[in-house]
């Protein structure tokens, strides 16, 4: 078998205020690592990481925003064709919970209507400086229909489950026909 042979491509996005961790939780899903400075990920449009789910073989492929966010600036052609969302905060950070809400709004304006929506509450590791709480966020998730998950880019909590939740989520949604 060819090792880039897989069953499924799949364009998920990743979207949410600049500061929130995006980079950094994509890194450490690419290269299973922390990146202090991510300051060089300018540039960057997307990375991709073949995963196994039940007997299939996904491949993801994982936009980045690369600093067009700090000014709103995502094109239509980012938004085309994506499968997944997730939609990133900082606990730590109010402004950008409460930034979710507009990220929602052009995800739910941009994309296909059927995309599958997570919300992430990233920084899970600074949990005594949380200024969001658990059942806040996961309450504002299921209002909006997300699926909700708080993680962590520089434990790594989460991290691998965040993506898999999603692709798992798209899969099903494959197999029952509404994709
Ligand atoms: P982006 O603008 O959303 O892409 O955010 P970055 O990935 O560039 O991260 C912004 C800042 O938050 C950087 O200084 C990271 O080191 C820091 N950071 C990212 N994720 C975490 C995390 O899970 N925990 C902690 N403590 N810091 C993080
Ligand atoms: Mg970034």
């Amino acid at each position: 078998m060819l090792a880039d042979a897989y069953d499924f491509l799949l364009k998920l996005l990743l979207v949410g205020d600049s500061g929130t961790g995006k980079s950094c939780l994509l890194h450490h899903f690419l290269e299973n690592q922390f990146k202090k400075d991510s300051v060089n990920t300018i540039g960057m449009e997307f990375g991709t990481r073949i995963v196994h789910i039940a007997d299939k073989s996904i491949k993801l492929q994982i936009w980045d925003t690369a600093g067009q966010e700090r000014f709103r600036s995502l094109t239509r052609s980012y938004f085309r064709g994506a499968a997944g969302a997730l939609i990133v905060y900082d606990i730590c950070n109010r402004e950008t919970f409460l930034g979710v809400h507009s990220w929602l709004s052009d995800v739910r304006s941009l994309a296909n209507p059927e995309l599958v929506i997570i919300l992430v509450g990233n920084k899970s590791d600074l949990a005594e400086e949380r200024e969001v709480s658990y059942l806040e966020a996961s309450r504002f998730a299921q209002e909006h229909e997300m699926m909700f998950l708080e993680a962590s880019a520089l434990t790594g909590d989460a991290v691998e489950e965040m993506f898999f939740k999603c692709a798992r989520s798209i899969l099903s949604k494959i197999e029952i026909g509404h994709i």
